[in-house]
C-alpha cells in the first residue's frame, strides 16, 4: 500500500469510529412546538414511518408539544476494539441470544473491529408470559432429558429455574416448566383469564401492582387525580391491613381495588390450603376496610399454572395480567419506562406499575405518570379500570 493508501485507510478507520458512536438505544423525544414528524425523523436520521412504528402511533397525522415520541435506535452497531458480544448485548438492552441469531453467528465470542452488527429492535420481557407446572425431579433425570421430555430448551429451563447448565440435578427437587402462553391461558379460560382485550376501542387500562404503602401510593393517587384517570390496584393483603386509608382513598377517588395475595408468595409453589388463606385472608381485609369483596386476582410475579387456574376460578377470581410491562420497579428512569410502555401500548392494553418496591424508590413511576398520560392521550386512548375493559365485574358483592 502506499502512504496515501494508508491515509484513506486511516480516514475509513476514523469514520467508522465515529459512527460507531451514534446512538445505541432507543431515545424519548419530547415534540416541541412548531415541530412535525418530518421534521424530527429528519433530525434523527430515521424514516418517519420507523417512528410511527417504534412509538405505536394512532395518530399520524399530527404530532402535539410535550408529546413523547419514541426513536427507534441505529439498526446496526460497528464493533470497538475490545467489545464483546455480551458487552454489546447489555449496552443495548438485548437479549444476547438474539443478538447471535440475528447476526448468524457461529462462535459466540468471535467478533471484530470494524465489524457489523445488525442489531434488532428492542426485546419484548416475556420469560413470564408463561403458566407454569411443577415437575419433580427423577431419579437419573438430567437437564437435557427433561428438556427433551417438555420440548424445552436446556437455557430456558435453566434460567426459568435459576440453575446453571452444569448443576447436578436432585431427585426430588421441584422445577417450573413452561405450561401455557398467556394467549394460551386466554382461549382456554375465556371468562377467567385475560392479559389483555382485542378490540379496535381505544380503552386501555393503568395496573399498579404491590401497594397500599405509605409514600407512592398515595403520590400516584395524586397524580391520578389531577389527570381524571382511573385505574385498577393490585394490594396485598398485610399491607391493606396496615395502610387502611390509603386503601380508603382509592376507593372513593374512583379507582377498583383487587387482590395481590396476602404476602406476595410464589402461589404455584404453595399447597391449595396456603393459596386459599393467601387470597381468603387478602379479601377480608379489603372488605373490612372498603366493604367491597373483590373479584380479581393478579397472583404475584405473574406466576400461574393451570391447577391454581382452577382453583382462583373455583373462588370466583377472575386472573388479570398484564400486555404491557413497565419494568419500573427494575429501571426506575423516566426515560427508560416510556421506551418500555409506548411501542407496546395499543387498543385493549393492561399496562403494569408498582407503586411499592421492597423498599426502593418508585419515584421515577410518579414522575412518568403525566406524560406518559398526555402522549398517550394525544393518540385518543380512553383510561378505564380493567372491569370496564374486559367488561367484567370488579366485585362480587
Ligand atoms: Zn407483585
Amino acid at each position: 500500500m502506499t502512504r496515501r493508501d494508508y491515509r484513506l485507510l486511516f480516514i475509513i478507520l476514523a469514520i467508522i469510529i465515529l459512527l460507531s458512536q451514534v446512538t445505541l438505544a432507543a431515545q424519548v423525544h419530547r415534540v416541541e412546538p412548531g415541530e412535525s414528524l418530518f421534521s424530527i425523523a429528519r433530525d434523527y436520521g430515521v424514516e418517519v414511518e420507523e417512528i410511527i412504528s417504534t412509538s405505536n402511533l394512532r395518530n399520524t397525522r399530527e404530532v402535539f408539544p410535550r408529546q413523547v415520541l419514541i426513536i427507534p435506535p441505529e439498526s446496526v452497531y460497528y464493533v470497538r476494539k475490545g467489545d464483546t458480544l455480551s458487552q454489546i448485548a447489555e449496552d443495548l438492552n438485548i437479549e444476547l441470544d438474539r443478538l447471535i441469531a440475528e447476526n448468524n453467528l457461529s462462535n459466540s465470542d468471535y467478533i471484530w473491529p470494524g465489524q457489523v452488527l445488525q442489531i434488532p429492535w428492542r426485546e419484548k420481557e416475556d420469560v413470564l408470559v408463561n403458566s407454569f407446572k411443577i415437575y419433580e425431579v427423577q431419579p437419573g433425570d438430567s437437564l437435557h432429558s427433561i428438556s427433551h421430555q417438555f420440548g424445552i430448551a436446556v437455557k430456558t429451563l435453566a434460567g426459568i429455574n435459576d440453575i446453571s447448565d452444569m448443576d447436578k440435578l436432585e431427585a426430588g427437587q421441584l422445577l417450573n416448566i413452561p405450561e401455557y402462553s398467556f394467549s394460551e391461558l386466554r382461549q382456554l379460560y375465556p371468562e377467567h383469564f385475560f392479559h389483555h382485550k382485542n378490540t379496535d376501542s381505544p380503552k386501555i387500562a393503568l395496573t399498579f401492582d404491590d401497594g397500599p404503602d405509605d409514600i407512592y401510593t398515595s403520590r400516584v393517587l395524586d397524580v391520578l387525580k389531577e389527570h381524571q384517570v382511573p385505574a385498577t390496584f393490585f394490594y396485598m393483603g398485610s399491607k391493606v391491613e396496615r395502610y387502611p386509608e390509603v386503601v380508603k382513598r382509592t376507593v372513593e377517588e374512583g379507582h377498583v381495588i383487587a387482590n395481590h395475595s396476602w404476602s406476595h408468595p410464589q402461589l404455584i409453589n404453595l399447597t391449595d390450603l396456603e393459596v386459599y388463606d393467601e387470597i381468603k385472608k387478602t379479601e377480608i381485609a379489603m372488605e373490612e376496610i372498603s366493604g367491597l369483596r373483590s373479584g380479581l386476582i393478579r397472583p404475584p410475579y405473574g406466576l400461574i399454572s393451570q391447577k391454581l387456574l382452577e382453583q382462583l376460578k373455583s373462588l370466583d377470581y377472575r386472573v388479570i395480567q398484564w400486555s404491557v410491562d413497565s419494568v419500573d420497579w427494575r429501571d426506575r428512569d423516566v426515560d427508560q419506562i416510556l421506551i418500555n410502555t409506548i411501542p407496546d401500548t395499543e387498543e385493549g392494553s393492561i399496562i403494569l406499575f408498582h407503586t411499592s418496591s421492597g423498599g426502593q424508590s418508585l419515584q421515577a413511576t410518579v414522575d412518568v405518570l403525566p406524560e406518559l398520560i398526555y402522549t398517550l392521550k394525544t393518540q385518543d386512548y380512553e383510561f378505564v379500570t380493567v372491569d370496564e375493559l374486559l367488561d367484567i365485574p370488579a366485585y362480587l358483592n
